[in-house]
C-alpha cells in the first residue's frame, strides 16, 4: 500500500497485550483438522492472538468468497485487487468441514465483494443453511460487509436466519475517510435499521478498533448512535498495525479505559459488551450468543 506514514512502532507492546502460547485439547484438535480439510481460517491467516482460546471453546472465523477485497481500508492486512470468480460450491465445503469440527460457533465473514451484483449475500446466505443443515446446534455469526447498504442483500443474509448479525463499525466519522474510505458512517447506521426492520428478533452486533486517532469522547459518541439504531452488542478492541505500511498506531488504550467504556455501553443498554485490549470482533462470541438470546 504505502501510502502511510511510515514511523517506527512503539517498541515494545504493553504487557497487557501478551498472551499464553495456545496448546488445549481442543486447540490441537482443530489445528490438525483445519489442515487436514485444508481450510483457512482468519484465527490463524490474521495471527489472532486470542486463538487457544476461541478454538478451546470451540468457536472459529472462516473467511468465504475469496481472499482479495475490493476495498482499501488503511488498518486492514487482507489483499485487495480485483477478486477472482468464487466458488459456487464454498458453503458447502464449509459447512461440511464446520460439521465435521463440530464446532459451537462459527463466525463466516469475508472480503468486501463490490464486484458482484448481490455483494456477496447469496453466498452468505447459502453457508448459514448449510451450516445450520448439517450442525443445528451450531449457531452462526455473519460479519458481513456493508454490501453497499442494499436492502434486498441485507435481506437475503437475514432470511438465512443467522444467530448473530454483525457489521463493524471500525471507527469515528471523522476517521472513517482515512482509515475505512470505502465505507460511509451513515450508511453503517441504516444498515443496522434496516437489520432491525426485517428481522426485529435476531441480535446485531457492531466493534469499533481503538488507537487510530479517536478520543474517547468520540467513541462514546458513536455508541450513543450504535443504540439509536438498536444494535444490541459491542465489541471495543485495542488496534494493532499489520505492518509500518498500514495506518499508524496512535496509542494503545488502557485496560482501565476499556474497563470505563464497558461501563458506559452497559449502562446504556447494550445487551452485551466486550472491550479489552485484546477483543477482536469474534472474541467470547460464544457467550454473547446466550446474551443476546436472553431479553
Ligand atoms: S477472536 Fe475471532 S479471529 Fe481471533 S481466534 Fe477468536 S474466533 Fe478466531
Amino acid at each position: 500500500m504505502g501510502r502511510h506514514r511510515r514511523e517506527a512502532l512503539p517498541e515494545r507492546k504493553p504487557s497487557w497485550l501478551k498472551v499464553k502460547a495456545p496448546g488445549g485439547e481442543n486447540y490441537i484438535r482443530l489445528k490438525h483438522m483445519m489442515k487436514e480439510l485444508n481450510l483457512h481460517s482468519v484465527c490463524e491467516e490474521a495471527h489472532c492472538p486470542n486463538i487457544g482460546e476461541c478454538w478451546q471453546h470451540g468457536t472459529a472465523t472462516f473467511m468465504i468468497l475469496g481472499s482479495v477485497c475490493t476495498r482499501n481500508c488503511a488498518y486492514c492486512a487482507v489483499a485487495h485487487g480485483k477478486p477472482p470468480e468464487y466458488d459456487i460450491e464454498e458453503p458447502n465445503r464449509v459447512g461440511e468441514a464446520i460439521a465435521r469440527m463440530g464446532l459451537r460457533h462459527a463466525v463466516i465473514t469475508s472480503v468486501d465483494r463490490d464486484d458482484l451484483p448481490d455483494f456477496g449475500a447469496y453466498i452468505f446466505a447459502e453457508t448459514i443453511r448449510q451450516i445450520h443443515q448439517r450442525l443445528p446446534e451450531c449457531s452462526v455469526e455473519v460479519l458481513v460487509p456493508d454490501f453497499q447498504g442494499n436492502v434486498d442483500s441485507i435481506r437475503a443474509v437475514l432470511e438465512a436466519r443467522p444467530e448473530i448479525y454483525n457489521h463493524n463499525t471500525e471507527t469515528v466519522p471523522r476517521l472513517f475517510k482515512k482509515a475505512r474510505p470505502g465505507g460511509r458512517y451513515e450508511r453503517v447506521l441504516e444498515i443496522f435499521r434496516t437489520a432491525k426492520r426485517i428481522a426485529p428478533d435476531i441480535p446485531t452486533k457492531t466493534g469499533i478498533i481503538l488507537g487510530l486517532g479517536e478520543t474517547n469522547e468520540e467513541v462514546v459518541e458513536v455508541m450513543k448512535d450504535l443504540r439509536t439504531v438498536d444494535v444490541d452488542i459491542l465489541t471495543l478492541g485495542q488496534y494493532l498495525r499489520p505492518s509500518d505500511s498500514h495506518i499508524a498506531l496512535d496509542r494503545y488504550v488502557t485496560p482501565e479505559e476499556f474497563r470505563e467504556l464497558y461501563e458506559i455501553g452497559m449502562r446504556m443498554g447494550f445487551r452485551h459488551v466486550e472491550s479489552g485490549p485484546l477483543v477482536r470482533s469474534s472474541y467470547h462470541a460464544w457467550e454473547q450468543v446466550q446474551a443476546a438470546s436472553l431479553a
